[in-house]
């Protein structure tokens, strides 16, 4: 049973342990995902951000190379029938038109292939019949500082006598052309305006500005395939040479004592555009912060699990304890009780309930030597039941036993307390009687014998009647131990029943004897 007990206890704490590392390792795999999730989250993040950069730096270029001129030709053609307008690249490319599909062909007109060709000068009016329609056109030159830029090709409808006379100067167009001219001229310096200004801001500002706007975009940098940087936010990296596999290693770096998370765009980022690739840098103490949260979160319901298995256990632990200790005390109360059971057993007799020999032998040595220290009264009484042998032939062996449980009831009743009465042998019962003299002895002998007279045994339907002599005898000076005293009693006993039985007879010396029969 207690095995059964000790197994239990072992086994919860068995489960408690492997609670604790489930719940260890399952808080710390959540934490595992989380921080998986929270690293794609900025991944998204940044490819947000990455693809945004690109499309911005796309229209910057687009807005680089073509340039809304219509606007600003319809603004200014004041009452002027424009037929066409176009702006080309020195190339012949077309950048701006009026037909917005032919932008980024080359120009397909024969009296712009003439032109090129140098059949035509640059820069004069001329006739011509455009989609049947009679037309004064020119491509006006746009030169910065005699480098050619971009050519103008505007074209205006005209009488078809004026074209049939083929006359340039002719001064009906006189005042038109005015107007044509001014109209160039406008378009012309918005166009050196705008490529000044083109010219003079640069990417690196753009990205810078574009830094600076966004709080948590730290860097953005263009690397050319080769690794040296091409453009970057900062300025100081420019030139620098860096190494894409170093790079691609490491997402999550510091940077200034900050965490920050890099991104490498693939190589296809800006297509046709010498197969740049793109670093972005965005801060990543956000990131950090929450994973920070997570692991501690982890760390935290771990922890808690540990505390509550170990109160548990220390609760188990000290029920336990409780338990063996009260299981030790009631054991110890046992043995106790068990002991004083046997001791009591050792000691009494197992018919009468009576003092055995040998405990009675004992008390009679203790009580003399204490009645000789202190110089106290003690005196003793052998009482024997007569003809006993007859009751037991008589009513049977069994009627004996009833008769000496009887009368040891009867003697019992008949002393105080601090009397001892034993069975010493067979049918003969000895009483010692501390501070008690002869004379008071006698009367006690005298009360248990008519006691014993008075009250006849019934058992199995007889009356048995029962009569006893009793010797008695008490401590005196000349006596050496308490055999002597013992002998003297015994001695008057068997007097007691040399004179007729049924009767106390004290001790005393030289046969001097009182004798105390009622049948005298
Ligand atoms: P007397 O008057 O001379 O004492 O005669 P008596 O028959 O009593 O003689 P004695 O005292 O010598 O006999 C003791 C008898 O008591 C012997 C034995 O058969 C009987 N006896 C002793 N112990 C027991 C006992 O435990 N149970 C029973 N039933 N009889 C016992
Ligand atoms: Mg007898
Ligand atoms: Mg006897």
């Amino acid at each position: 049973m207690k095995s059964i007990k000790f197994f239990k206890k072992n086994t919860i704490i068995w489960w408690l342990i492997t609670l604790v590392i489930t719940l260890s390792i399952v808080s710390f795999y959540n934490y595992n995902i989380q921080k998986r999730l929270l690293l794609k989250q900025m991944q998204s993040d940044a490819k947000d951000i990455v693809s945004s950069i690109t499309a911005a730096i796309k229209r910057f270029n687009d807005i680089k190379s073509t340039m809304n001129l219509q606007k600003l030709v319809n603004d200014m053609s004041l009452d002027l029938d424009i037929f066409e307008f176009r702006y080309l690249d020195p190339n012949g490319v077309i950048r701006n038109s009026m037909f917005q599909d032919e932008i980024g062909k080359i120009h397909a007109g024969k009296s712009f292939k003439k032109t090129l060709q140098g059949d035509l000068p640059l820069g004069e009016f001329f006739f011509e019949v455009r989609d049947f329609v009679p037309v004064m056109a020119i491509y006006y030159p746009i030169q910065i500082k005699k480098e050619l830029v971009g050519i103008i090709d505007l074209a205006v409808e005209v009488p078809e006598n004026i074209v049939e006379s083929k006359n340039v100067d002719d001064p009906v167009l006189f005042y038109r052309k005015v107007d044509i001219t001014n109209l160039l001229k406008a378009i012309e310096g918005s166009i050196k305006n705008s490529i000044s200004i083109f010219r003079n801001t640069n990417i690196e500002d753009f990205l810078y500005n574009y830094v600076n706007s966004a709080e948590n975009i730290l860097q953005i940098t263009i690397i050319d395939k080769s690794g040296n940087v091409v453009v970057s936010s900062n300025k100081f990296l420019v030139g620098k040479h860096f190494d894409f596999d170093k790079l691609k290693r490491k997402q999550i770096l510091e940077l200034e004592g900050r965490p920050v998370y890099r991104m490498m765009t693939d190589r296809s980022i800006f297509q046709g555009d010498k197969n740049e690739q793109l670093m972005l840098l965005i801060d990543a103490s956000p990131y950090k912060k929450n994973e920070h949260t997570l692991f501690k979160t982890a760390l935290i319901t771990s922890i808690i699990a540990l505390l509550i298995a170990l109160f548990i256990a220390r609760a188990i632990y000290r029920s336990a304890i409780k338990q063996s200790k009260e299981e030790k005390e009631r054991l110890e109360r046992l043995v106790k009780e068990r002991t004083h059971e046997i001791e009591l057993l050792s000691k009494t007799d197992g018919l009468t309930g009576l003092w055995n020999r040998r405990y009675l032998e004992e008390m009679l040595e203790i009580e003399f030597k204490r009645a000789r220290r202190y110089k106290h009264d003690v005196s003793i009484a052998v009482v024997d039941l007569d003809h006993f042998k007859r009751i037991n032939d008589n009513y049977g062996h069994m009627a004996g036993d009833e008769v000496l449980r009887k009368v040891s009831g009867l003697i019992k009743s008949c002393i105080r307390e601090t009397d001892f009465v034993g069975r010493y042998g067979g049918e003969e019962i000895v009483l010692i009687l501390p501070e008690t003299n002869i004379k008071m002895a006698k009367m006690i002998a005298e009360k248990i014998r008519a006691a014993i007279e008075a009250n006849p045994v019934e058992f199995d339907g007889y009356t048995i009647k029962v009569t006893s002599s009793i010797g008695i005898s008490n401590l005196r000076p000349e006596h050496e131990n308490y055999h002597e005293v013992f002998s003297e009693a015994d001695e008057a006993l068997y007097i007691a029943k040399e004179e007729g039985r049924n009767r106390v007879v004290v001790y005393q010396k030289a046969q001097n004897r009182t004798s105390d029969s009622p049948n005298k």
